[in-house]
C-alpha cells in the first residue's frame, strides 16, 4: 500500500514537472504542431502541450494527453479552409484557440509537348506474351525468353513475318508474336522508369519481392545454380532505391541485391536459402514488379512423395491429336493415357495427391494444361509421352527434358531411373521449348519413354507390362529427387 502510494507521487511530479517546461508561465496550452496556414495533404496532426491533467479537445472531439502533458489528433481536412477549434480545460479554466488550415489540391503539372514529336512505333503486350531470343522456328516453336505480364510498351524495331521485333532496352531486343501485342496510338514513347522502394515479405507459403517502378517495363530472368539465385533484369530502368524493407521471417529468400549493369538495365538478384527450387515466377501488381518465390514444400521435408500434389499430364488426346503412331498403328495418345494412369496409381500409393491435365481422351490446349496445373498449386509436374524419329531398326531409348537449369536435377534423375531398364538411353535434354516445361513456377520435367517409330522400342512400349515398369521407375526417381531434396534441407541451409 505504501508503495503504490508513493508511486503516485512520483507520477505527479513526473507529470508537473514535464508538462510544464514547454509552457511558460502566461501560456495555458500550446500548439506546437498543426497551424500551418497552407498544406497539401488531407491528414493533418494537430500536436500541443498542456497542465498536466487538462481535458483538451479538437474540433469538439477528445484529444489523448500523454503522461509528458503531450497531446494530439488527427484531422481529415477538405480542400479549402478548414476551421479548427483547440479547447483546453485546466482546473475548471476553460482556454480556446482558434484557426483556420488551408488544404490546397495540387494540380498534377501538366508537361509542355516535346519539342521534337517522337516518331516511333509502339506496342503494348497482351495477356499470354512471350518473347522469343531470335526469328528462328523450330517443331515447337522458336526459343522462348520468357513470358511477360499484360500492359508492357516497346519501340517496335522491325518485323518478321509472324514477329515483331521490338527493343527492350539500347542495347538488347526480342522477338514477340505479332498476335500478342496492340499497337499504340502515334506518339506513344516508349516508358523509361526510375526504380524505387524495395520490400521482401513472406505471405505464407512464398516469400514476396516488391520493386516499385513508376510504369510496367520489360523484364527478362533466370535462374542461376551457383550462386543461388534468381536474376531479373529490369529494361529501361535506373536505380534510385534508396530503400529496401526486408523482414526476417522469410523461409526461401535468403536476401536481396541489385546492380545497374547498362544505363538503363537494372538488375535485381534474389538470393535463396534451400538448394533445391520449388518455382517462382514474375509479374506485375499494379506498376511494381512482383516476384513471387515458392518455399519448399512441408512434406518436402520427410524426403517422401506423400502429401505433395503433383501434376501428371498425357500427351496429345482427342479426335485430332494422336502424337506419333507406330508402324503397327497404335497411336500415341491411348498410350500416354494408360500410363498417367498407372501414374497416377504408383503416386496416389504413396499418399501423393494427382492432378491429371487430361483424365481422358480430350485435346486440352497446352495453355489450359498450365491453368489446370496452375489452380491446383501443383508442387511439381511430369508429362508423359513417347518420342519418334530416327532409325526404325534400331532401338532408340528412353529420355527425359527440362527447360530450366533448376530443374536439370528432377530430369536427371529421373532418367537415371528410367535407364535402369534394359533400354537406350537417349540422353538428358536441356533447354527444350516444350511449352510444359516453360513454366517456371513448379519444377517439371518431361518424360519421352520409348519411340513410336523404332520397331524394338514399339515391341516393349506397346506391352502393358513394360508401360508399368517404366511409370514404376519414373516414381523411383521421384522418390530419389525427394531424397535428395531432405539431404539437402538437413545439411542445415541458412534458417
Ligand atoms: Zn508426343
Amino acid at each position: 500500500m505504501k508503495k503504490s502510494i508513493f508511486l503516485v507521487a512520483i507520477t505527479l511530479i513526473f507529470n508537473l514537472t514535464l508538462s510544464s517546461f514547454n509552457l511558460s508561465a502566461q501560456e495555458s496550452f500550446k500548439i506546437v504542431r498543426g497551424k500551418s496556414d497552407t498544406v497539401y495533404t488531407p491528414v493533418h496532426y494537430i500536436v500541443g502541450v498542456a497542465p498536466g491533467g487538462s481535458q483538451i479537445f479538437v474540433n469538439d472531439l477528445p484529444s489523448k494527453q500523454y503522461k509528458t502533458g503531450s497531446f494530439g489528433s488527427e484531422l481529415r481536412l477538405v480542400p479549402g479552409d478548414n476551421s479548427v477549434r483547440v479547447r483546453v480545460i485546466t482546473n475548471g479554466n476553460e482556454n480556446i484557440e482558434n484557426f483556420v488550415v488551408y488544404y490546397k489540391l495540387l494540380v498534377p503539372v501538366t508537361v509542355p509537348a516535346d519539342t521534337v514529336p517522337y516518331t516511333g512505333r509502339v506496342v503494348v503486350t497482351r495477356e499470354g506474351a512471350y518473347m522469343n531470343y531470335g526469328a528462328g522456328q523450330d517443331r515447337l516453336g522458336g526459343a522462348k525468353i520468357n513470358y511477360l505480364a499484360e500492359g508492357i510498351r516497346m519501340e517496335l524495331l522491325d518485323s518478321a513475318q509472324a514477329l515483331y521485333k521490338v527493343r527492350l532496352s539500347e542495347n538488347s531486343y526480342a522477338f514477340i508474336p505479332k498476335s500478342l501485342v496492340n499497337h499504340e496510338p502515334a506518339g506513344t514513347k516508349p516508358p523509361f522508369s526510375l526504380t524505387s522502394s524495395w520490400s521482401v515479405s513472406n505471405a505464407g507459403n512464398t516469400d514476396i519481392v516488391r520493386v516499385a517502378l513508376e510504369k510496367r517495363l520489360p523484364y527478362t530472368f533466370f535462374k542461376e545454380l551457383e550462386p543461388n539465385r534468381i536474376v531479373i533484369d529490369i529494361h529501361g530502368a535506373a536505380c534510385n532505391t534508396n530503400w529496401i524493407t526486408q523482414y526476417l521471417n522469410l523461409k526461401m529468400v535468403d536476401y536481396v541485391d541489385y546492380d545497374q549493369i547498362a544505363p538503363d538495365v537494372f538488375r535485381v538478384y534474389i538470393y535463396l536459402k534451400d538448394e533445391y527450387c520449388w518455382g517462382y515466377k514474375v509479374d506485375y501488381s499494379g506498376t511494381s514488379l512482383v516476384v513471387t518465390v515458392k518455399h519448399t514444400p512441408a512434406p518436402a521435408y520427410k524426403g517422401t512423395l506423400a502429401g505433395l500434389t503433383i501434376g501428371v499430364d498425357a500427351g496429345h488426346g482427342g479426335p485430332k491429336s494422336h502424337g506419333a503412331v507406330s508402324p503397327s498403328g497404335v497411336r500415341e495418345k491411348d498410350l500416354n493415357l494408360a500410363m498417367t494412369y498407372m501414374l497416377r496409381a504408383e503416386l496416389e500409393k504413396r499418399g501423393a495427391k494427382v492432378v491429371l491435365s487430361r483424365p481422358d481422351d480430350n485435346d486440352v490446349a497446352m495453355s489450359d494444361r498450365i491453368k489446370i496445373f496452375a489452380n491446383a498449386n501443383v508442387d511439381m509436374m511430369v508429362s508423359v509421352h513417347c518420342n519418334a524419329g530416327g532409325n526404325p531398326l534400331r532401338p532408340m531409348g528412353t529420355s527425359t527434358y527440362y527447360k530450366h537449369i533448376e530443374y536439370r536435377e528432377l530430369a536427371k534423375t529421373v532418367l537415371e531411373r528410367l535407364t535402369e531398364l534394359d533400354v537406350n538411353n537417349f540422353g538428358l535434354i536441356g533447354n527444350f521449348n516444350f511449352s510444359l516445361n516453360s513454366p517456371t513456377y513448379w519444377p517439371n520435367i518431361l518424360v519421352e519413354t520409348m519411340f513410336m517409330s523404332s520397331l524394338p522400342d514399339e515391341e516393349l512400349i506397346s506391352d502393358p507390362l513394360f508401360q508399368r515398369m517404366m511409370m514404376n521407375k519414373t516414381v523411383k526417381g521421384l522418390e530419389d529427387y525427394m531424397k535428395k531434396v531432405k539431404s539437402s534441407l538437413k545439411k542445415g541451409a541458412k534458417r
